[in-house]
């Protein structure tokens, strides 16, 4: 299927990388096609970047039939643009897709689309450490219709937006809080794939942190309230007597591409790492017995981000010397050096859109 493309007239104003900072800016163009039963999906196009025209009884706005996706574009040292792992944001996609009733896409097409527009928004990748270019790929549920079905129309699109420096006021540890009254998904739910109301179910319980002083809210299994689950919206990791682990992936934890990433670089170090489940007794009785070493989420946004305190309930630990731990030290430098092209990455993670 061919691309179309059609260009901006007018560009906008650029800001310095200095001033950037998460998801509030957008490019000159953006990625479109549509589904509709009888074409398909169909007409890829690139477009100058536009408002989404709906009816007010559009399907998305009132059930949520919405997937989505986090990527990044960096820019090199020697001026080259590359996406980080493309290839599994889009075959996660389609497995969304499918979870929400949304017909699947050709991946090949969407990884061109987005070479694409990325190619065509290239003075918009930033230039200064920790920066990159965020894309957002993402399908919503278009039928005027207010009956509770799945919808026969979709709208696919992908903006981009340049970020600043995650860790621009230095690298440091968070604090997060456990919430005993509120889960985030559960068994048999859609908790590992990337929805929209995943992300509408989690905003009460992060207020409810926020206001008492915590960054996140580390999240427990929806059945028993037991299990480490995810932290924020991140995957976490617990280093215990110099050993990785993380919680197995069970169906409500999202299969992270940096949770992925980090389980690969940590085998290729001889690091041992095991997917267990993992209750927050255990992580408080490890603490206690000297054992935890540190504790850190993996995610696009961050790449890695260090926990410095957890609470729950009336107990409250602390991990480390309120500063970040060498394991974390060592992913976020072992990622971002790839991510940057400084070094050679695992077969299959990188794909050049600027050599
Ligand atoms: C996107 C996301 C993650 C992190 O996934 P990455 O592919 O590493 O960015 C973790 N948990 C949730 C709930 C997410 O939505």
């Amino acid at each position: 299927m061919n691309i179309t493309i059609k260009k901006a007239e007018a560009l906008k104003p650029r800001p310095k990388d200095s001033e950037l900072g998460f998801g509030n800016i957008f490019t000159d163009h953006m990625f479109n096609m549509d589904y509709d039963p009888e074409n398909g999906w169909h007409n890829p196009r690139i477009e100058p970047y536009h408002a989404i025209n709906m009816d007010p009884s559009t399907m998305v706005l009132h059930y949520g039939q919405a997937i989505f996706e986090g990527l990044k574009a960096f820019r090199t040292e020697k001026d080259g643009i590359q996406l980080f792992r493309p290839k599994d944001n889009f075959s996660r996609m389609n497995l969304s897709a499918r979870t929400m009733c949304i017909p699947e896409f050709d991946e090949n097409l969407a990884l061109n689309g987005l070479k694409e527009l990325v190619k065509i928004e290239k003075d918009w990748v930033p230039q200064e450490l920790g920066t990159s270019l965020y894309i957002r790929p993402t399908i919503v549920a278009m039928d005027p219709f207010l009956g509770v079905r799945a919808s026969y129309t979709y709208r696919f699109f992908i903006i981009l937006s340049p970020v600043g420096a995650y860790y621009a006021e230095g690298f440091n540890p968070v604090k997060i809080w456990v919430s005993k009254n509120h889960v985030r998904a559960v068994r048999g739910g859609v908790g590992f794939v990337k929805t929209a109301g995943n992300y509408a179910a989690s905003l009460y319980a992060g207020e409810e942190a926020n206001k008492k002083g915590y960054t996140q809210v580390l999240w427990l299994d929806g059945v028993e309230q037991k299990y480490v689950e995810e932290v924020g919206s991140m995957n976490i990791f617990f280093v215990i007597d110099n050993k990785l682990v993380t919680p197995e992936l069970n169906g409500s934890i999202l299969s992270g591409i940096t949770r992925d990433s980090v389980i690969c670089l940590a085998k290729k170090q001889n690091l041992e790492v095991t997917e267990r489940r993992i209750s927050i007794d255990e992580v408080f009785e490890v603490h206690a017995s000297g054992k935890l070493q540190e504790v850190f989420g993996s995610g696009t946004a961050a790449a890695i981000s260090p926990v410095g305190l957890i609470k729950y309930g009336d107990q409250t630990i602390q991990i480390g010397e309120k500063k970040v731990g060498p394991v974390a030290e060592k992913f976020f430098k072992d990622l971002t050096d790839i991510q940057y092209g400084k070094v050679e990455a695992p077969e299959g993670w990188i794909q050049k859109v600027i050599d």
